[in-house]
């Protein structure tokens, strides 16, 4: 079976993040592979050990996307694909993302493409669905458990709190969620084998890719933190003194009633 994961460099939102010039400012941030493609390369993982094939992790990204691609190789993955854009662009969105990644997957034989559900920068939880849009193939978003039985695909989803499922057929593109598996940590025979992994690096020429045709479609006018939060009020003292002083605090305080 062959198998894709797309995979997003991001930086670690656990970490203090600025920003410098209406950008998120690169220095001092800890990079990390998307939380949720993290599922998505385990999954594949499994899949290739039950079924049999490749697993080939995918990103669209700068030079330094080498170090998670390579993480994603100790985990198991077989080989990666770079489709670096840093000369040719300067923007991008997830219209972007999305073609360069469909050109590249078009002239693959793919029975299986994994994503995160939603990268935890950009957040739109757009790239798969559009990628699968652009290949014509099904695709169910926000998987919790994934069946193979020959053609047949049965995926159970996460339908905020509730669960899904679905029966389906390959070629499909999935987008991984919280709860699918238990991503491994890379064993140090992993990470020593990684290094020998192919790694193939691609550009948009490559792809046949002019920078008009993936030019962005969204432009960003604008980008900040959210507010500061101000510290909490605990009330104390005997319940019913304090239901009232928080009515009143709501009314008058709050202004919510
Ligand atoms: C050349 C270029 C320049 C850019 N410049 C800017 C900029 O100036 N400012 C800015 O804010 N953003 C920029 N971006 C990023 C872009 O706007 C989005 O972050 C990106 O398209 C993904 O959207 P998202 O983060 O909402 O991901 P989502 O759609 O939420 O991601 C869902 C899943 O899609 C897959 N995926 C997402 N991105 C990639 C990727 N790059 N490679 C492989 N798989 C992926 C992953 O599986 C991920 O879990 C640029 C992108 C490109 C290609």
């Amino acid at each position: 079976m062959n198998i894709y994961v797309l995979l997003k460099r991001t930086f670690d939102t656990e970490e203090k993040i600025s920003i410098q010039n209406g950008r998120i400012a690169e220095d001092g941030a800890e990079f990390i592979i998307n939380p949720y493609d993290e599922y998505a390369v385990e999954e594949a993982i499994q899949v290739r050990d039950n079924h049999g094939g490749d697993v080939t992790v995918i990103t669209v990204g700068g030079e330094e996307s080498e170090k998670q691609l390579r993480t994603a190789l100790a985990m198991g993955a077989d080989k990666a694909v770079l489709i670096n854009t840093e000369d040719d662009l300067d923007h991008g969105d997830q219209f972007t993302t999305a073609t360069i990644l469909a050109q590249y997957l078009k002239d693959q034989e793919v029975d299986l493409i994994l994503a995160g559900n939603v990268a935890i920068d950009g957040g739109s939880g757009q790239v798969g669905p559009r990628v699968a849009e652009q290949l014509d193939i099904p695709f169910v978003t926000t998987i919790t458990k994934l069946e193979i039985a020959g053609e047949t695909v049965t995926v159970t989803r996460d339908v905020e709190g509730d669960s899904e499922v679905i029966e389906t057929s390959l070629p499909l593109l999935v987008t991984a969620q919280q709860g699918l598996n238990e991503p491994r940590y890379p064993s140090l025979p992993g990470i020593m084998k990684a290094k020998k992994k192919p790694l193939e690096e691609l550009e948009l020429d490559d792809l046949d890719l002019e920078e008009e045709d993936v030019e962005a479609k969204t432009k960003t006018i604008e980008m900040y933190l959210p507010p500061k939060k101000e510290a909490g009020r605990v009330l104390e003292g005997d319940v019913a003194v304090q239901v009232s002083e928080l009515v009143q605090l709501l009314r008058t305080e709050a202004k919510v009633i």
